[in-house]
């Protein structure tokens, strides 16, 4: 099936991102149901029939690239990306933005945990003037006590350090032509999506749905995974840590010269003073203090190198406009 024979082109090319690590056990569910929904559309006239979806295969050891050429052999609308290895969630999403020819894009997971017909509502938004649309989740009930705990703690502990995510989104959104672009020019290595996109400042709006279950396979986020997904979202948008090193080092200090100074008062005040016990307590607490000031210090620098070395974009400009473009300004 050709998405082009349903119904004749209209203006938004819309591409679907879908990452896929060992994920047979539903991608053929997974393209039946986005077809679906492209035909859907297509027939509103909402998209245009030249409109695709991208599965990126970041690694897979089972046959889910098998399944996604063979989609592309039927001649189905549909890319497919097949990364070298395991690059993570992540990456195999800004592979796919990378490569989507949509003028809006949509990345949603290859469960379908993220029912995919808010779709609609998000190029709806899309068509009303929004360049980002966020998927936010109703209810986390599918998700198991320690995933939905864990999560609160991560964004409440983003929140505290000062980094913008929308609450209960993931990586569920629709991305304008524009957003990519101005995405792609995060430079850094590891690009946290959720606390980037809202940086971007287009306009947004949000789409609510609810979370379903896998609908068959394993979750391909262990723990393992998920702690390394929020270090590194902590620690690519945030030198906090350093800097409570720095603060924790000062008040250390300050606490080790008053301990000194009672050590020193003692030594000389108190006649059962133990010989040698003022020389022994001081430098290690005058040492300790300092010593991690010190640290602080030098990791204030560490962070400053760090965020330099992003070289993320200082702006992003919404418009500029001048009396030159409407050719009325020729000088008279
Ligand atoms: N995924 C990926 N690379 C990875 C891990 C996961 O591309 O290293 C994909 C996975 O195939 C799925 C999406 O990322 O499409 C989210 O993974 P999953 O549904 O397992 O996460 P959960 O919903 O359990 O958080
Ligand atoms: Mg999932």
């Amino acid at each position: 099936m050709q998405v082009a024979d349903i119904h004749p082109s209209k203006p938004t090319t819309l591409s679907i991102v879908v990452p896929c690590f060992n994920e047979e056990a539903v991608l053929h569910a997974t393209w039946d149901r986005l077809a679906d929904l492209l035909r859907r559309l297509v027939a509103a006239q909402k998209i245009s029939a030249d409109s695709e979806i991208v599965f990126v295969d970041d690694g897979s050891s089972d046959a889910t690239w098998r399944l996604i050429q063979t989609l592309i052999s039927q001649g189905h609308p549909v890319s497919g990306i097949k990364l070298s290895r395991n690059c993570g969630h992540q990456n195999a999403l800004l592979a796919g933005l990378s490569e989507a020819r949509g003028d809006a894009v949509v990345t949603i997971d290859a469960d379908l945990q993220d029912d995919e017909s808010s779709i609609e509502q998000m190029v709806d938004a899309f068509h009303g003037g929004c360049e980002v649309v966020y998927g936010v989740r109703r209810h986390r009930h599918t998700d198991t006590w320690f995933k939905r705990g864990t999560a609160r703690a991560f964004y409440r502990l983003m929140e505290w350090l000062g980094v913008r995510t929308v609450p209960d989104h993931a990586d569920y959104r629709l991305l304008s032509r524009r957003a990519i672009e101005q995405l792609m020019q995060f430079d850094e290595v590891n690009l946290f999506l959720r606390g980037v996109v809202p940086l971007l400042g287009l306009r947004s709006s949000i789409v609510r749905y609810d979370r379903k279950a896998r609908t068959a396979g394993e979750s391909k986020y262990p723990l393992r995974k998920m702690l390394e997904f929020a270090i590194d979202g902590i620690t690519s948008f945030s030198t906090s840590p350093l800097r409570s090193i720095t603060v924790a080092g000062m008040l250390l200090s300050v606490g080790c010269l008053l301990t000194a100074g009672w050590a020193v008062f003692v030594r000389f005040t108190s006649p059962d003073a133990v010989p040698g016990w003022t020389s022994t307590i001081l430098p290690i607490f005058l040492l300790g203090g300092v010593q991690l000031f010190c640290f602080g210090v030098i990791g204030e620098y560490v962070g400053k190198i760090y965020m330099e070395s992003k070289r993320r974009p200082r702006f992003f400009i919404e418009q500029s406009d001048s009396a030159h473009a409407g050719g009325s300004s020729a000088i008279r």
